[in-house]
C-alpha cells in the first residue's frame, strides 16, 4: 500500500448528478433514463458533531504512522475538502512528514481561489479539479452549481501559482455529457493540462447508477483516436490506474489524456490504496462492505505500536476485486462524496 487517500469532511457545496444527484434536474435525468417504475432507495445525508471527524492532529498521526509502513502518496479530499477550515494547516503538517513523494488535492475548484496562495506556501504542490463540462448550462445541470466560472478561474490560478500537473477528472456519463468529450479534450490540448475522464461508478447517493449510462474508456478513445490521433504516453507507475495518451505528435507538456476505467476493465489487482474516511474508518477498497474504525484506537490509548499492528491486519483483509455488473454486486452505505474519491 504505497497511496493513502484521505477524506476530511463528507459536506459538499456542489451536487453532482453521479454523486450526490438531490437536484430536481438529477431526478428529471434518472426518471427519464429508469425502466423501472420503481425507484431505488435514496441515502440519505447525516448530519454528524464536529466530534465524529478526526482532527487534523488525528489524521497527521494517522498519515505519519502510515508513512513509516510504506505510504508515499497523500491526497486530500472529500466532500469538498476545501469547505473545511484551514486547510492549508493540515497541508502543512501533512507536507513534513518524512517519506511523502506526493500530496494531493481533489476539489471541485468553487473556493480554491481564496485558499490558493495559501495552499501553495504550505507545501501543496499538486492540484486536481473535477470538470464534466464546458458549456455553462451543463455544468449547472451536471453539478447544480453556476459554477463554471469559478472552476476555469482556479484552474488559471493554479498554474500561475506553480501547481503542476494539474489534472483534471471528467466522469462521463451517457446522454449528459459525452457529446463534450472531444471538446474537453480539446480544452486539454489548448491549456496543456491532464484530462482524465472517468468511467461513472455505482457510488451515487440516488442508486440510480445503470450500465447503460457508463461511456467506456474504449468507446472515449476511439472517439479521440478518430478526433485528434492519440499515442501512448507510457504508464506512471505498476498500480496507476489511468492510461495516458499524448496528442500524436505534441510533445511532453502539450496535454494530456488519461482514461481511468474501473468498470469496463478493472485494475483492483493493482490497486495499492487506503482510504482514511473524514470520521475515522479505513477502507480498504471504494466498494467495501466492511470499514475498520481507527477513531477508538486514536481517541484510546493505543500506541503507535498498536495501530502499525491493526492496520497491517486490516491490509491483509482487503478485497480482491470490486463486483460490478455481477448479481451478487452491492453498492455500499456511503457515497463516493463520503468514501472520498
Ligand atoms: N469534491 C471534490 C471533487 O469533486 O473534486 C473531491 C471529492 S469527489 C468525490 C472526487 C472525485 O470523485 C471527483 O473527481 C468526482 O468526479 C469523482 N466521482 C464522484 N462520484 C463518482 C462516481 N459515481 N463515479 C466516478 N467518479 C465519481
Ligand atoms: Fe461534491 Fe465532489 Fe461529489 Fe461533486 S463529486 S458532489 S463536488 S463530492
Amino acid at each position: 500500500m504505497r497511496d493513502l487517500r484521505i477524506s476530511i469532511t463528507d459536506r459538499c457545496n456542489f451536487r453532482c448528478l453521479y454523486c450526490l444527484p438531490e437536484t430536481e434536474e438529477a431526478a428529471d435525468f434518472y426518471r427519464r433514463k429508469s425502466e423501472s417504475s420503481e425507484a431505488p432507495q435514496p441515502i440519505r445525508h447525516e448530519w454528524k458533531p464536529r466530534s465524529h471527524f478526526l482532527t487534523y492532529e488525528e489524521i497527521t498521526r494517522v498519515a505519519r504512522i502510515a508513512t513509516g509502513l510504506g505510504v508515499t502518496k497523500l491526497r486530500l479530499t472529500g466532500g469538498e475538502p476545501l469547505l473545511r477550515r484551514a486547510v492549508p494547516e493540515l497541508v502543512r503538517q501533512l507536507s513534513e512528514l518524512e517519506g511523502i513523494n506526493d500530496l494531493a488535492l481533489t476539489t471541485n475548484g468553487f473556493h480554491f481561489d481564496k485558499h490558493a496562495e495559501a495552499l501553495r506556501a504550505a507545501g501543496l504542490r499538486r492540484v486536481t479539479f473535477s470538470l464534466d463540462s464546458l458549456d455553462r448550462d451543463n455544468f449547472k445541470k451536471l453539478t447544480g452549481r453556476d459554477g463554471l466560472g469559478e472552476l476555469l478561474a482556479a484552474i488559471t490560478r493554479a498554474r500561475e501559482l506553480g501547481f503542476a500537473p494539474i489534472k483534471i477528472n471528467a466522469v462521463i456519463i451517457r446522454d449528459l455529457n459525452d457529446h463534450e468529450i472531444e471538446v474537453l479534450a480539446q480544452f486539454a490540448r489548448d491549456e496543456a493540462l491532464t484530462m482524465r475522464f472517468i468511467e461513472f461508478m455505482p457510488l451515487d447517493s440516488g442508486r440510480a447508477w445503470q450500465r447503460e449510462h457508463v461511456v467506456t474508456g474504449r468507446e472515449i478513445r476511439e472517439r479521440l483516436q478518430a478526433a485528434f490521433g492519440l499515442e501512448p504516453a507510457g504508464m506512471e507507475h505498476a498500480a496507476a490506474t489511468a492510461t495516458r495518451w499524448r496528442f500524436k505528435n505534441s510533445k511532453k507538456g502539450q496535454g494530456e489524456i488519461g482514461l481511468i476505467s474501473p468498470v469496463s476493465e478493472p485494475f483492483c489487482g493493482q490497486c495499492n490504496r487506503l482510504r482514511l474516511t473524514a470520521d475515522g474508518k479505513i477502507r480498504t477498497c471504494l466498494f467495501s462492505l466492511h470499514e475498520h474504525d481507527l477513531k477508538p484506537l486514536l481517541r484510546g490509548n493505543a500506541t503507535d505500536a498498536d495501530i502499525i499492528q491493526w492496520l497491517q491486519a486490516v491490509v491483509l483483509k482487503k478485497e480482491p476485486r470490486h463486483h460490478i455488473g455481477e448479481t451478487d454486486f452491492e453498492q455500499p452505505a456511503r457515497t463516493m462524496s463520503a468514501i472520498g474519491g
